[in-house]
């Protein structure tokens, strides 16, 4: 291993450089911010509570360019309920949304994954559209939020369009974001309907690490007591956090304690297609993807 010392001596030197050329925007509106995108879109970095970017490019820090930081935009911090839905801002930490009791009611499983991200001084930089930007397929919140069947906003220039986040991500660390967009916010519906729901994050510890697997369960009751619709979906298991559709099919128009959880089990631990890597191998996934869909299926048919 390289001596610290080694490292810095290495490190292409950003003193002496011309830094008068470059800038730090930090818009306070987003039509400050359109104006910035418009002026500057190929040479924009774009920050948001730094927790994944700052560790991502140390090395390349001096090649960054002109910065654009959204941590002024109060309007991206807003949480806004509706009665069919509810907005989070991008800009929303996982703190905040660990500890708002409306989230906590409305969607248990993104407020627990929340709480699950990373430590303290994570939780309160790190936010929601940056876990979704980054892509990783062990981004926490990514499995909630498609359980939630949610929508993201994504602004640009040229206007806006919404998006599922089912569509968002192609692969590992990879969207479909093009240069100039920002995601603005997060849309997720709401519905009268009972919803049961679980998350499990299984890691080499308990706090300060990232997911080896994890999975996100939510069903939804009607009035006849029979599952309406049924959301499973895992992290950390393929290119992309991974809907298990045959699972979910297999749970339609029953009761739960109809549920053949061995069968669902066995479903999911075969559609996933985990690879071998220092959080795990393949084989050691597939029997936790199997451990873990039983424990959660328990879980709700026991609440
Ligand atoms: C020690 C440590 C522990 C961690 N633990 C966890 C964990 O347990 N679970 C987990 O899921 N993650 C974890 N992470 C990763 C990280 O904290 C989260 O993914 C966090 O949500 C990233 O958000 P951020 O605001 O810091 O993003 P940033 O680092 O600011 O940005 C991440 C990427 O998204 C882009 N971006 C950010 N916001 C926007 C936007 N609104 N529009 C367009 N592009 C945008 C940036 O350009 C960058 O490419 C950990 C990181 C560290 C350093």
């Amino acid at each position: 291993m390289k001596k610290q010392s080694e490292n810095v001596k290495d490190r292409p030197r950003t003193s002496g450089r011309d830094f008068k050329q470059y800038k730090y925007f930090r818009p306070k509106s987003k039509e400050e911010l359109i104006r910035i995108i418009n002026d500057f879109q190929k040479d924009l970095t774009i920050i948001a509570g730094g927790t994944d970017l700052l560790v991502a490019n140390y090395q390349k820090l001096y090649e960054i360019k002109n910065w654009l930081d959204l941590n002024l935009l109060n309007e991206f911090k807003n949480i806004k309920m509706f009665d069919d839905k509810v907005e989070i801002g991008s800009m929303v930490t996982h703190q905040r949304l660990s500890k708002l009791d409306q989230i906590k009611e409305l969607f248990p499983v993104l407020h627990q994954a929340a709480a699950d991200v990373g430590s303290p001084q994570i939780r309160s930089r790190g936010t929601i559209g940056g876990n979704i930007v980054t892509s990783s397929p062990a981004g926490d919140l990514l499995p909630p939020l498609l359980i939630y069947d949610a929508q993201l906003k994504i602004i640009s220039g040229e206007g806006s369009r919404v998006v599922d986040a089912n569509e968002f991500f192609t692969g590992p660390k990879k969207n479909i974001l093009k240069e100039g967009e920002i995601l603005e916010k997060i849309i997720i519906p709401l519905k009268e309907e009972v919803y049961r729901g679980a998350w499990i994050k299984v890691g080499k510890r308990k706090a300060l690490i990232i997911s080896s697997i994890s999975l996100a369960l939510n069903l939804s009751i009607d009035r006849s007591n029979l599952i309406k619709k049924a959301r499973i979906c895992i992290g950390s298991a393929a290119p992309v956090p991974l809907r298990i559709k045959t699972a979910e099919q297999a749970i339609l128009k029953k009761e739960l304690t109809e549920i053949n959880i061995e069968e669902i089990a066995q479903i999911v631990s075969e559609e996933i297609s985990p690879i071998d890597d220092i959080r795990g191998t393949a084989k050691y996934r597939r029997q936790v993807a199997l451990n873990i869909t039983r424990k959660a299926l328990s879980e709700v048919t026991n609440q």
